[in-house]
């Protein structure tokens, strides 16, 4: 939950969810929707599939019980160098070295590494270093250590050198390079997206809701049919030609909902949201594009795990 997450804002999720899914067993058993719906406002889905695959590979592979070597940790679900490094050395005292944006930070200060640190050759550089340093009989203390002098000494802005216990071997602080390092190459722009959603209602006032397939961005997730606005399209005419696309019915478009603005690690969005009808002589809608298609009432719409902009368009359709 932590990836990517503050822990003030992931608590009161982490306590919920322990409370939901107390032990490996039951995190592996449960129902995917559970799990999801469970993750709900969190962001980034993958992680919450990914950890009850983890927790399934462990029901499956270990008996239930979290493994305590480093391969077997790293084989998990969703478990990269990073967690693996920090699990194994803090809680089995394994030798690994972890490599945070903390650690970055603090290793090509003292080292005065110039080359940019996205890259994944200076990575490799500053990993090296790092198991170099660590300490073999306390790996875990060590990189709690190093990973608490960048939160809390060699800060991004204004570190405290003159209370640093590294100072006296640090490259930055000798050549008063702190400021510029680390060096990271200016970030590309966010591109962004228009999208648009058409929300289709029956005669008893059902919606038509669908499922993301599982291999896919928010894999897992529900949502209103719809898609992104192609160039030299109006959003009226994207709407119409992605739900013929992803239903397989003609509808026409009426009026619009709302307009919700959205930020994703990658990109942004603006969700533009239409009621839309379904035109008379048409089929029985289809899932072409989603696994399932739903059709449910307004104040079901909070029994089913959404994406954030799509949540917030289910609250303006519940009121
Ligand atoms: S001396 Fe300053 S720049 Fe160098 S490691 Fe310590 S806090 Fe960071």
């Amino acid at each position: 939950m932590l990836q990517q997450t503050r822990v003030d804002q992931a608590a009161p999720y982490y306590h919920r969810f322990l409370e939901r899914f107390p032990t490996i067993e039951s995190l592996a058993q449960a129902d995917r929707h559970d799990v999801l719906m469970a993750w709900e406002g969190l962001g980034y889905y993958s992680r919450a599939r990914n950890l009850q695959d983890a927790a399934r590979q462990i029901s499956d592979s270990h008996e239930g019980v979290f493994p305590d070597t480093y391969d077997a940790i790293i084989a998990l679900k969703g478990i990269g160098p990073y967690t693996a490094a920090a699990v194994s050395s803090i809680a089995f005292g394994l030798p690994h070295a972890v490599v945070d944006g903390n650690v970055i930070r603090v290793i090509s200060r003292l080292f005065g590494i110039r080359d940019d640190v996205s890259k994944n050759g200076t990575k490799n550089e500053i990993q090296q270093i790092a198991n170099l340093l660590l300490d073999q009989k306390r790996p875990g203390d060590f990189n709690q250590a190093v990973m608490e002098l960048g939160a809390t000494v060699c800060t991004p802005k204004n570190p405290v050198c003159m209370m640093c216990p590294v100072s006296t071997n640090c490259v930055a602080f000798r050549t008063a390079e702190t400021d510029s390092l680390p060096y990271k190459a200016p970030k590309k722009k966010v591109p962004h997206h228009q999208i648009v959603v058409g929300v289709c209602r029956d005669e008893e006032n059902n919606m038509l809701i669908a499922l993301r397939p599982e291999d896919m961005m928010l894999g897992g997730l529900w949502e209103f049919p719809g898609g992104k606005v192609e160039k030299g399209e109006t959003k009226e005419q994207a709407l119409v030609r992605e739900l013929r696309e992803e239903l397989g019915v003609m509808v026409s478009v009426a009026e619009k909902i709302t307009e919700i603005k959205h930020a994703y690690s990658h990109f942004k969005i603006t969700l533009s949201a239409y009621e839309c009808r379904i035109e008379p002589d048409q089929p029985e809608p289809k899932p072409r594009a989603s696994k399932v298609i739903k059709w449910i009432q307004p104040q079901e719409l909070k029994d089913y795990p959404f994406p954030k902009a799509n949540r917030k368009l289910t609250e303006l359709l519940i009121r």
